[in-house]
């Protein structure tokens, strides 16, 4: 079965094609999560990506990837708004059309980002599966390509390139934190990371309100989980019932889950904010996050990825002023 996943060679061809289209993002100590943790704690600043997350890696791989032909076609996806911004990057570098599909529960400010970036973007529904929809209508109807979030070979080899740049900043890695939705970017580094050196425990982390992944994995099988508002809107939206790649590869390859109510989350943005003097979204800081609440346990080194930092600013302000936490799990 661990033939069909992704292998370390995917992913360095992965780099190589997307080299000169992405950052190589740096890998900094935390002095005062390593003096928290009595470990060395890195964090891998992946929110300084273009675009401002990592899901250009696999959207840059998989347009890469097209033929000429499917590049005049256009490319379609669902996004919780990460990877629609992504997308509409690499297809913008390329020349091509991108139609970006989304649920209404993606903020405001990356629908925008999406559009400046010539985009189109349609609003459909209440959750990802709705937007979904829409995609296999733009597929069928109008021969888009579809390019998913996560459960496509090209996306996990691109979004396992962060795994590689990880093991080369901190080779004597314990524990790696990664957030947790669809997969793509765990199983991605999972294999990478593991590949390299078995022994690294990899940790996926999730919200507790709507975490899909875990809930699959809990049933040994994908299921569909109530998608809710929650500070970390870009975990949200489900596994997809007929997952193809990310669920066996983060059942296989994920040593653990942990999961974040919203209070701890917003404890990892202002940690991120006021300690490291980064601004991180709420699914960027669950790794921080994780480490406050005391959850990893290692005796080793971590790296801590954040992975994205396109948050909304009022929203931002009002968690650093503390307006926030009186709101208690109502989140946004
Ligand atoms: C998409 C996203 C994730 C989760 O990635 P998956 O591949 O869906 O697991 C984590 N953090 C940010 C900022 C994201 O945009």
């Amino acid at each position: 079965m661990s033939m069909d996943f992704i292998s370390l060679e995917d992913i360095r061809r992965a780099r190589k094609r997307i080299e000169g289209k992405v950052v190589e993002t740096p890998t900094v100590p935390s002095p005062s999560l390593s003096r928290l943790a009595g470990v060395p704690v890195y964090l891998k600043l992946e929110h300084r990506q273009t675009t401002g997350s990592f899901k250009l890696r696999g959207a840059s791989n998989a347009i890469a990837s097209l033929s000429a032909d499917e590049k005049s076609r256009g490319v379609t996806a669902a996004s919780t708004g990460n990877h629609g911004r992504g997308l509409a990057h690499a297809a913008k570098l390329e020349g091509m059309r991108a139609v970006i599909c989304m649920s209404k529960l993606v903020p405001e400010n990356k629908l925008s980002e999406i559009r400046n970036l010539g985009a189109e973007v349609r609003i459909i529904g209440n959750s990802q599966d709705d937007a979904q929809e829409e995609v296999d209508r733009l597929v069928a109807e109008d021969g888009l390509i579809m390019l998913p979030p996560f459960d496509h070979p090209a996306i996990v080899a691109g979004q396992g390139t962060v795994g590689l740049e990880i093991m080369e900043a901190v080779p004597d890695a314990a524990t790696v934190l990664v957030p947790l939705s669809g997969g793509g970017l765990a199983a991605g580094i999972a294999a990478a990371v593991k590949a390299l050196n078995p022994d690294v425990r990899v940790i996926g982390i999730s919200m507790a309100r709507g975490a899909a992944m875990k809930a699959s994995l809990d049933a040994g099988r994908p299921v569909l989980v109530e998608e809710l508002p929650t500070l970390a809107d870009s975990l949200g939206g489900g596994v997809g019932l007929d997952n193809q790649l990310t669920f066996a590869m983060c059942r296989d390859l994920l040593d653990e889950v942990i999961l974040l109510s919203e209070d701890e989350i917003a404890a990892g943005i202002r940690h991120a904010y006021e300690q490291e003097r980064e601004i991180i979204e709420g699914g960027g800081a669950v790794g921080i996050a994780a480490l406050l609440a005391g959850r990893i346990r290692t005796d080793g080194p971590v790296v801590a990825l954040l992975s994205g930092r396109n948050i909304d600013m009022g929203l931002h302000r009002s968690i650093i002023c503390g307006d926030w936490a009186a709101s208690g799990e109502q989140a946004a």
